[in-house]
């Protein structure tokens, strides 16, 4: 049996990365979401439109073709959409072109019809509750902003930024609050996501505790079949 995951939390708790591993592991496909809302600021950027303008920006987004390959990565007018998208601007700039209901709307509609089908892990802030209300086993992942910026912290330092790590952090609760603040689905727990705290957890413990919380899931599903 295949199912949907739906996996929500604020930024740097890290849900890319264990969304990928469970992707991996269940054969199933990964889609992170934020890559979508950190390709239009890319794009808009590089066009010079600017992130508050909604008509512009729409404009734009009916001129962009959104595909994903086999394994759910981004391709964004025939372009692979990687590192790129991965920067304090783009950080910014999707943060601002998020609360826009008309770029969500737009978004949210190519998620959904990709994930008619089952066997979809998708990891945003409004999965559980916006694009994904049925699906069968909702995650909300949360850590310690302290542990979050350490983490971005060190994803930064990696790849030679030279922010520093109050940089980071206050960049990253501006984000938390703008994210949870907006007015068009703020980053909310759906009321049947469960709260997974991985501010003491690694990466393989997250993973096992998701996967176990997967096969009870399928288990009950199949009881009731
Ligand atoms: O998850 P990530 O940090 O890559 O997302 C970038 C930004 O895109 C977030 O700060 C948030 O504002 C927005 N986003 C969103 N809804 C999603 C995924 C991301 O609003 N489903």
């Amino acid at each position: 049996m295949r199912i949907n995951i739906a996996i929500d939390g604020p930024s740097a708790s890290g849900k890319s990365t264990i969304a990928k591993r469970l992707a991996e592991i269940l054969e199933y496909t990964h889609i992170d979401t934020g890559s979508m809302y950190r390709a239009t600021a890319y794009k808009a950027l590089e066009s010079k439109i600017s992130l508050e303008d909604e008509p512009a920006l729409i404009e734009m987004l009916q001129n962009t073709e959104f595909d994903f390959t086999h394994e759910g990565q981004l391709i964004m007018d025939g372009k692979l959409i990687g590192n790129e998208v991965r920067n304090p601007a783009c950080d910014r700039g999707s943060s601002l072109v998020s609360r826009l209901q008309s770029v969500r709307a737009m978004l949210v509609s190519i998620q959904q019809k990709i994930t008619l089908k089952k066997g979809f892990i998708l990891d945003g802030r409004d999965i559980g509750t916006v694009v994904l209300p049925n699906a069968e086993l909702k995650i909300f992942q949360v850590a310690f902003l302290l542990e979050r910026a350490k983490r971005r912290y060190e994803e930064f330092q990696l790849k030679g930024s030279p922010l520093t790590f109050d940089e980071v952090y206050e960049d990253l609760r501006a984000r938390d609050i703008a994210d949870s603040t907006r007015i068009y689905s703020p980053l909310k727990k759906a009321d049947d996501a469960i709260e997974l705290d991985t501010s003491f957890l690694s990466v393989d413990e997250t993973v096992n505790r998701i996967l176990k919380l997967y096969q009870k899931t399928v288990e009950r599903l199949n009881q009731h079949d």
